[in-house]
């Protein structure tokens, strides 16, 4: 394809990933008063997440509203009260809190990038609860020109409705634009849209994602665009 004039990204575990982890249910139940060693709690957030992604889970819904969401993740959780009673609402609270998430090395500098280049970018999430303010709080929110939400929405990718609002948000035809993701089931969905998508491999943890490829994928200098103005 040409290069892109507009990108479009991906939430969870491609800008943003979960700050702590399972660090995050040592600590929790540290507060409630209960050690957990660091295996145990590794083993819990490991199950806890292999169960989110079953069909089972992932066709109930809970990107499609705040009250799913918050319904299917507190069960989720809920698990974790074999350790201490509380522990999985706790988990869900830290699960919805804009410093529970922390943004990838490189996606700051990327989306400073972008914006110094003049090139618009969106926000495409499967999310159940308003994602704003985590980029409010990393100081990232004047670099996003939009957001479709897909509990603001009513549908979840890879339904095409969600790219093409995003589109419209910024004013871009979808031919003339970048998703950028990590999940090609959903993420890749932008190619019905009519968008060019970019899958990144999975996140490891605290690593530069290679979001920096996409200033490669965009029609810009990137040197110019790299230099502070
Ligand atoms: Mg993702």
């Amino acid at each position: 394809m040409p290069k892109a004039r507009a990108v479009l990204f991906d939430f969870g575990d491609t800008l943003f990933g979960r700050a702590g982890a399972h660090r995050a249910i040592v600590e929790a139940a540290a507060g409630l008063g209960v050690e957990v060693d660091e295996t145990t709690a590794r083993n819990l957030w490991a199950e806890i997440q292999a169960r989110a992604r079953t069909p089972e889970e992932l066709a109930k819904g809970r990107d499609l509203s705040p009250e799913a969401h918050r319904a299917c993740w507190t069960a989720l959780y809920s698990r974790l009260d074999v350790v201490v009673a509380g522990l999985g609402a706790d988990l869900y609270e830290l699960e919805i809190d804009p410093l529970g998430w922390e943004p990838f090395p490189d996606a700051g500098a990327t989306l400073v990038a972008l914006r110094t280049a003049g090139v618009p970018v969106g926000v495409v999430s499967d999310t159940g609860w308003d994602i704003r303010p985590v980029f409010a709080a990393h100081g990232l929110a004047h670099l996003v020109g939009t957001f479709a939400l897909s509990c603001e929405h009513g549908v979840a990718k890879p339904a095409t409705r969600l790219f093409e609002a995003a589109c419209d948000g910024l004013g871009v035809a979808p031919a003339e634009t970048l998703m950028v993701g990590d999940n090609p089931l959903t993420d890749g969905g932008a190619v019905e849209a009519g968008l060019t998508a970019y899958i990144l491999p999975p996140a490891l943890d605290s690593e530069a994602r290679g979001l920096e490829a996409v200033l490669r994928l965009v029609d810009v200098d990137v040197d110019s665009a790299r230099r502070p103005n």
